[in-house]
């Protein structure tokens, strides 16, 4: 393996590594040698998840967080540094969508969107600080959307909080650019997952819309996302801070 990618003996954090975009990170990060800890609520999709990573040959173990509570993100540090006496990489992957239109929402519907999505990235962030300040050296990889680029009528606190992590990607990365940490966004496009596999049943024509607009002329899947991770966690990408790169076949790119 080209040394510039290996992970190896690096301790990687990856919230909502249990499925989707997460776990095609989780792999990618596992196969280049990094110990993935897969953090979600689900205890069963956890256990799933470590082990479709170790059939890979990969090293895994889960940690149970809810990212809407600040203690259970401060656990889910603290108990990886018990088990591995060292954190190197995070990724702040979890999120969730409440789709309808602006005027619908309640208050806590908002709250959970943005709490879930964004302030949980944060709270993640400042936990593993102290842990990569000591090591001087660290790599957060954050996940925004085309909508931290674009507008969504039906999907406003969805949209706010992905527009909101990519300037606290920016922000955290001017902040602790000293400290040799870097903190960078990964943009995906449509991706099939759980997220998306509803909104195509409830949203009629996006399927094809999406089909339409994408360059790549396809929907993307996890693996797509597992070459980003490995590339933002690696030495390889020691002198890029504060990027939003869309992975999304062209989609951000189209006129
Ligand atoms: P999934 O629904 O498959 O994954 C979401 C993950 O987030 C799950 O692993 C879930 O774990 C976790 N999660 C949600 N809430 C919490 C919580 N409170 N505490 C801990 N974990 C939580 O969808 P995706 O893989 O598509 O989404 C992953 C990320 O990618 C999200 O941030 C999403 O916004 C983003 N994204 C996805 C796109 C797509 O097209 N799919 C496009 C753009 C961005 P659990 O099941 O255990 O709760």
């Amino acid at each position: 393996m080209n040394p510039l990618f290996d992970l190896s003996g690096k301790v990687a954090i990856v919230t909502g590594g249990n499925g989707g975009i997460g776990l095609g990170m989780a792999q990618g990060l596992a196969v280049a040698g990094a110990t993935v800890v897969i953090a979600g609520r689900n205890h069963h999709k956890n256990s799933e998840a470590v082990a479709a990573v170790q059939s890979q040959g990969g090293q895994a173990h889960a940690v149970a967080v809810d990212v809407m509570q600040q203690a259970s993100c401060e656990q889910m540090v603290q108990s990886t540094l018990q088990a591995h006496g060292r954190v190197d990489i995070l990724v702040n992957n979890a999120g969730m969508n409440i789709r309808k239109p602006p005027q619908s929402y309640a208050l806590a519907e908002w709250n959970e969107v943005m709490q879930t999505n964004l302030t949980s990235a944060f709270v993640c962030s400042q936990a593993v600080y102290g842990a990569f300040e000591k090591n001087r050296a660290g790599k957060i990889i954050n996940i925004g959307s085309m909508m931290s680029l674009f507008g969504a009528s039906f999907a406003t606190p969805y949209a706010a909080s992905k527009g909101g992590m990519v300037q606290m990607t920016k922000a955290l990365a001017c902040a602790w650019a000293a400290q040799n940490i870097q903190v960078n966004a990964i943009l995906p496009g449509w991706i099939d997952t759980d997220l998306t596999r509803q909104a195509r049943v409830d949203v009629q024509g996006l399927h094809d819309r999406v089909l339409e607009r994408t360059p790549a002329k396809r929907w993307g899947v996890p693996n797509d996302f597992a070459g980003i991770a490995v590339f933002l966690a690696s030495s390889a990408s020691d002198f890029i801070t504060g990027a939003a790169i869309p992975v999304d076949g062209g989609y951000s790119v189209q006129g």
